[in-house]
């Protein structure tokens, strides 16, 4: 039976380390990093994802403000109010949450938050910055799959990392992560994706497998070859309204190595890893009054 890795633990760790250091950088600057969430339309699922967000910021101190609007707010009135957060010296982090109505091109509105105040690594600029090794921000999913696998003692040098799915939010940059010099790093990417032929050939190479598709319960045991370290970053709910993985975690734990469990595992970290991005960016503006 594989090892499981329990981000929920993880990310418990991760938060009390931030709150101190948050608590630090209060002491110092008297300054109070604040995430401004912006929340439009009535989706259930985006809602409780804010909740936690928020909840997470008052657990570790930082300050959380809601920013809530219509499901018929027009592209140019959400463009107002990221502008207004802009110009906001007392927001120091900006968070959008996805999916946007139809009416609002998505793009738009991310290229339009301050890059100094995007602390979901979603701006152009600090996507250029990730992939040269050099980045200002985390992407907060990528980066907690990669903080569950610093934590969990597992190696990253030279092991062949295949990842599932090459969206900009969780595939792209998670290759770009792993792929990078240095520590928790210094991996053999391969990504697959829709187009992708013969998968499983490649996933019962991997060492590490990330599957990021949003395929309910996708990779299965045969999919995977014995001893790999498996991270299921999907988020599915069933008929039945259960949550589960990509990954049949049930087939696949009993020949991993290690494996994330779903709810438990990637979600928390993505959290705590998105308060670590708003102190980040309140000491970046911090240092340039
Ligand atoms: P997207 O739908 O944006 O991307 C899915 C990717 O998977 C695409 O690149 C797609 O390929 C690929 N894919 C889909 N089906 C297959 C298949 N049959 N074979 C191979 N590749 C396939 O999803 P996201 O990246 O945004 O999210 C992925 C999952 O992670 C979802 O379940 C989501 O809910 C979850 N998630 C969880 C988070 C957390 O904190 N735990 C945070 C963000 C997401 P193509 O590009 O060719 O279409």
């Amino acid at each position: 039976m594989a090892q499981l890795i329990d981000g929920k633990a993880i990310a418990t760790r991760l938060r009390g380390r931030i709150a101190e250091q948050t608590a630090e950088f209060q002491r110092q600057t008297g300054v109070t990093p604040h995430l401004a969430a912006v929340l439009v339309g009535d989706d259930p699922a985006s809602a409780v994802y804010v909740r936690s967000k928020q909840r997470a910021c008052e657990h570790a101190g930082l300050r959380s403000t809601l920013h809530r609007l219509d499901a018929g707010v027009s592209q140019s009135e959400l463009l107002t109010l990221v502008d207004q957060l802009n110009n906001d010296a007392d927001v120091h982090g900006i968070l959008v949450q996805l999916p946007l109505p139809r009416q609002i091109a998505e793009t738009a509105v991310l290229d339009a938050v301050s890059p100094l105040k995007d602390v979901d690594c979603f701006h152009p600029e600090n996507v250029g910055l990730l992939s040269q090794g050099r980045p200002r921000f985390q992407p907060c999913t990528p980066a907690g799959c990669q903080a569950l696998l610093k934590e969990s003692g597992i190696e990253t040098a030279g092991a062949h990392v295949v990842v599932l799915g090459r969206s900009e939010i969780v595939g792209k940059p998670m290759a770009l992560l792993m792929v990078q010099k240095g520590k928790t790093a210094d991996a053999t990417v391969t990504v697959c994706h829709s187009r992708t032929r013969n998968l499983s050939a490649i996933t019962r190479q991997a060492d590490i497998l990330i599957a990021a598709l949003g395929r309910p319960q996708f990779v299965t045991a045969e999919m995977v070859q014995p001893g790999v370290v498996v991270i299921d970053v999907g988020i599915n709910r069933t008929a039945d309204g259960a949550l589960v993985g990509d990954v049949d975690f049930a087939s696949v734990s009993a020949v991993a190595r290690a494996i994330t469990p779903v709810p438990g595992g990637v979600g928390p970290m993505t959290i705590a890893m998105l308060l670590q991005n708003t102190l980040t960016a309140a000491r970046l503006q911090q240092s340039r009054r």
